[in-house]
């Protein structure tokens, strides 16, 4: 049932230009303090969305520092992803809808991955989300182990009903981590409470630095006319990222600017999330024959492309990048895109609130309105989209990079361990 994350080899000292001296050093004597520590991650999916995204770079990175990590995710019936997706979205503020059967269902995949857990030995467990979340109130083994959850969904508004079954079994976390001081509720312990932003790493596939004559030349062997403009949209094929909107936004701009394109990337990775491929067809039947609407869903689109760098091609290369979200946890396109210099429209929800600065660094807007006349007014205008490209890609460098959260996490192993 657990399958262990192979992940890529990954030397913390490559990320020395990325972090301030001081606090380089102070990193590195913060991990020399804490020897023989083996943490062991439990995630649903390790391919599409943000947090297998981040685990892929952090996993590596905690252990070129001498942290021993280890990242399992776990395999279980689709029915098991119809409902925890149906948790995840009560959680976004979605209607309660699980019935007896659903949650015992939920309870029972959950007892037996307690049972695998069970054989693993650690000091630190961090568990992610609420897929594997009851399995730690099962464990029969580990006594002395550290529990830490890390929530990544949006919580500003959550179903109460879901938010009180899901945080009772938060009581046997010795942590809980939260994305956002917005996500705060009177029934979680404060005591307990960490607020970690997420981050982006510079050196992956997705981020490193490519050129535009490089990206250009993908774009074009994608299908894209590189002659005229292009809006692009990174997300998986989720009713939170609202990808009909994007369409609506598209076609109220296209009537202003000739040729306009927009590619939308939502490549079916993620196996915890079943709810994909109807969203997916809904967005192909709305999007109709429009040659100027292109969906990317299957790797097979990309032609002999790796995902990781047909994102990057698409967020360098686009001229304003769209993040239509209605909720959203923390939103790591936007910061991918901000730190390629791209200029954001993006909804003023979740996450997305603390990366952008309206009218500074990005826009926020709150409707589909205001997403097409941000996107319309930065398409016209050059000079405002370098402008606030820049700052994007300041305040990705200053705030979101994954040093800083390989820092976060450390802190937080030294405090409990
Ligand atoms: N992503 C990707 N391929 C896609 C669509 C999305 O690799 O086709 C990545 C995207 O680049 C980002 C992550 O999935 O790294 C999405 O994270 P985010 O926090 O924006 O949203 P989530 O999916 O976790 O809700």
């Amino acid at each position: 049932m657990l399958n262990k994350v192979k992940t890529q080899t990954k030397n913390f000292n490559a990320y020395k230009k990325f972090i301030a001296p001081k606090d380089f050093l102070a990193l590195k004597r913060l991990a020399q303090a804490l020897p023989k520590l083996k943490v062991v991650h439990i995630s649903s999916t390790s391919q599409g969305g943000g947090v297998a995204e981040m685990l892929h770079s952090l996993i590596p990175l905690f252990n070129s520092l001498g942290i021993q990590s280890d990242w399992y995710t776990f395999s279980a019936p689709i029915r098991f992803f119809r409902i925890t997706k149906q948790i995840h979205n009560a959680l976004q503020g979605s209607p309660y809808s699980l019935n007896v059967q659903e949650r015992n269902y939920y309870l029972r995949i959950n007892q037996k991955l307690a049972q695998e857990i069970d054989k693993l030995k650690c000091n630190i467990l961090v568990v992610h989300d609420p897929q594997p979340l009851l399995a730690v109130s099962y464990l029969k083994k580990h006594p002395s182990t550290k529990k830490i959850i890390r929530i990544h969904v949006d919580l500003s508004k959550p179903n109460r009903k879901m938010f009180n079954f899901v945080s009772r079994y938060f009581k046997v976390f010795d942590k809980i981590i939260l994305s956002s001081l917005d996500y705060l509720n009177p029934n979680l312990d404060y005591s307990k409470i960490n607020i970690f932003y997420p981050a982006i790493d510079p050196l992956s596939l997705k981020n490193k630095a490519i050129s535009a004559s490089r990206a250009k030349k993908i774009l074009e062997d994608l299908g894209i006319d590189t002659k005229h403009p292009l809006i692009v949209q990174v997300s998986r094929f989720d009713p939170w990222k609202d990808p009909l909107g994007v369409i609506d936004v598209y076609r109220k701009v296209s009537q202003k600017i000739t040729g306009l394109q927009l590619a939308y990337i939502g490549i079916l990775e993620a196996k915890d999330d079943p709810q994909a491929a109807k969203i997916l067809k809904e967005t192909k039947k709305k999007a109709g024959r429009d040659k100027d609407i292109y969906l990317f869903s299957e790797v097979s689109q990309l032609a002999g492309y790796e995902v990781d760098l047909a994102v990057n091609a698409f967020q360098v290369y686009a001229d304003v990048i769209l993040q239509k979200s209605i909720k959203e946890g923390f939103g790591l396109s936007v910061t991918e895109a901000m730190w390629k210099g791209k200029p954001v429209v993006a909804g003023n929800v979740g996450g997305i609130k603390l990366q952008i600065t309206n009218g500074k660094n990005g826009f926020l807007v709150n409707n589909k309105k205001e997403a097409a006349e941000r996107v319309l007014e930065l398409l016209q205008n050059p000079k405002l989209r370098q402008k606030i490209g820049k700052q994007a890609k300041k305040s990705a460098k200053k705030k979101f990079l994954i040093t800083r959260l390989v820092y976060d996490y450390l802190k937080l192993f030294k405090a409990i361990q």
